[in-house]
C-alpha cells in the first residue's frame, strides 16, 4: 500500500494544502526526501502567490492532485547541501520557481530551456522521478536538485524577490526572446496583477515607453506615480482605446480569465507583437484578420530556464527591481486567495511563511 504523505519521506514538514475543488486551504503534515547528493534543503521564508496556485488549487485547469500544497515563488537559507553542491552553502539566500526538475538530457534542456523539456517536474502538483507527489512553498522546507535553485543577489528584499522567480522571470523571458526590448518602442501591458506590474518595471528599466491597460481606472493613480508607468488606458473606455489604435510596438497579456484579444490587437502597430502569458481555463478566440492585414504576431511563452532565471535576478536587482507585496500570514491565506480572484492586490501577496507556520506549530 502507498505510504501516506506524512510517512513517505524521513524528514516531517509542514504547510497548508488544498484538499478538494473548493480551493480552501488548510494546515498539512507531510515529509520531504533526504537531501541527496545534488540536493539543496531549504528553509522556507518568503512565497508569492501567483494566480497560478488559484487556478490549480481550485481545479480551473483539470489535472489538480490533492492534497495540493501549492506555491512556486520561493525564497529561503540553506540549511543543507549534498556532497556535489558546490554552488551553494548553508545559509546562502536562494530561490526556487515553478519546476523542480527535468530530465537533463533533451535538446531543450541542452539549450537551457528546461522550462520547455517534456519531463520538466513542477514545484506543486507534479510527480519527482520516484513516483512521489511534489509540495510546493506554502510550506516550512523544500528539498529541491541544486540545478534548479538560484541565487537572489544580495540588495534584494526577501518578500519582493519572492514573486520575481515566476512573476518575474515569466515576463522577462518573452521580452527577450521576442525582441521587445529595444529602447524606445511602445510595451502595452494588459492586467495590472503580479505579472502585470513586474512587467511594467522591466520595461521601464529596458527604456521602453509603457502604457497600461486595465479593466478599471482603480490602478490609474499608482500605476503613474508608483509603478513608473508612462500612461493608462481602460479597456472597456471605447474612445481612448480608438485613440490608441496601432500605437503600440509590442503587448503583453497577462489576463487571467477568458477574454477578447481583438480590442488588444487593433492597438498594435504594423508587424506589432502580442504575447499571451494569463492561462484562462477556456480557449481565446483569435482573429485572424487584424493578424493578416498587419503583419502581426501573436505568441506564448512559459516562465524561464535557469540560467534565464538567474540572468533576471541579476537584471532586477541591477535596476533596484522587487515586485510591490502584500505580506500576509499562513492562515490569510484564504483572504487572499478570494481577493486575488477579484484583482484586488496591489500587487502581489507574499507569505511570511517562516514565522507563521513557526507560530501555528507552537
Ligand atoms: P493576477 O495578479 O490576478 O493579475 C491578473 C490581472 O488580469 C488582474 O489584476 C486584472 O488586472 C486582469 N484581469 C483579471 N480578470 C480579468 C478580466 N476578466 N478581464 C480583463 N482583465 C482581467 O494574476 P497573475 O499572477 O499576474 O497571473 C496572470 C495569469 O498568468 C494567470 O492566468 C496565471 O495563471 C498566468 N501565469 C502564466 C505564467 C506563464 O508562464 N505563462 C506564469 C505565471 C502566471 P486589472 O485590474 O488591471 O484589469
Ligand atoms: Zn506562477
Ligand atoms: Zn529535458
Amino acid at each position: 500500500m502507498a505510504k501516506s504523505p506524512e510517512e513517505e519521506h524521513p524528514h516531517k514538514a509542514f504547510g497548508w494544502a488544498a484538499k478538494d475543488t473548493s480551493g480552501i486551504l488548510s494546515p498539512f503534515h507531510f515529509s520531504r526526501r533526504d537531501n541527496g547528493v545534488e540536493d539543496v534543503t531549504i528553509k522556507i521564508l518568503y512565497c508569492g502567490v501567483c494566480h497560478s496556485d488559484l487556478h490549480a488549487a481550485k481545479n480551473e485547469w483539470g489535472f489538480s492532485r490533492y492534497p495540493m500544497v501549492p506555491g512556486h515563488e520561493i525564497v529561503g537559507l540553506v540549511t543543507k547541501t549534498g556532497s556535489n553542491v558546490m554552488k551553494f552553502k548553508v545559509d546562502d539566500r536562494v530561490g526556487v520557481g515553478v519546476m523542480v526538475n527535468s530530465c537533463k538530457s533533451c535538446e531543450y534542456c541542452h539549450q537551457d530551456l528546461e522550462n520547455y523539456c517534456p519531463q520538466m517536474i513542477f514545484t506543486y502538483n507534479a510527480l519527482n522521478h520516484d513516483g512521489t507527489k511534489t509540495y510546493g512553498g506554502y510550506s516550512n522546507t523544500i528539498v529541491v536538485d541544486q540545478h534548479f535553485v538560484v541565487r537572489i543577489p544580495d540588495s534584494m528584499p526577501s518578500d519582493g524577490c519572492a514573486p520575481l522567480l515566476c512573476a518575474g522571470i515569466t515576463v522577462y523571458s518573452p521580452m527577450k526572446y521576442y525582441g521587445m526590448t529595444e529602447p524606445g518602442k511602445h510595451l502595452g501591458i494588459v492586467g495590472l496583477g503580479g505579472l502585470g506590474h513586474v512587467a511594467v518595471k522591466i520595461g521601464k528599466a529596458f527604456g521602453l515607453k509603457v502604457t497600461v491597460i486595465s479593466s478599471s481606472s482603480r490602478k490609474e493613480r499608482e500605476a503613474l506615480d508608483r509603478l513608473g508607468a508612462d500612461s493608462f488606458l481602460v479597456s472597456n473606455d471605447p474612445a481612448k482605446m480608438k485613440a490608441a489604435f496601432g500605437t503600440m510596438d509590442y503587448i503583453i497579456d497577462t489576463v487571467s480569465a477568458v477574454h477578447a484579444l481583438a480590442p488588444y490587437l487593433s492597438l498594435l502597430k504594423t508587424n506589432g507583437k502580442l504575447v499571451t502569458l494569463g492561462l484562462p481555463e477556456k480557449p481565446l478566440e483569435l482573429p485572424i484578420f487584424p493578424l493578416v492585414l498587419g503583419r502581426k504576431l501573436v505568441g506564448g511563452s512559459d516562465v524561464g530556464g535557469m540560467k534565464e532565471t538567474q540572468e533576471m535576478l541579476d537584471f532586477c536587482a541591477k535596476h533596484n527591481i522587487a515586485a510591490d507585496v502584500e505580506v500576509i500570514q499562513m492562515d490569510q491565506i484564504n483572504t487572499a486567495m478570494e481577493r486575488l480572484a477579484k484583482s484586488d492586490v496591489r500587487y502581489r501577496f507574499v507569505i511570511d511563511v517562516a514565522n507563521s507556520l513557526a507560530q501555528s506549530q507552537l
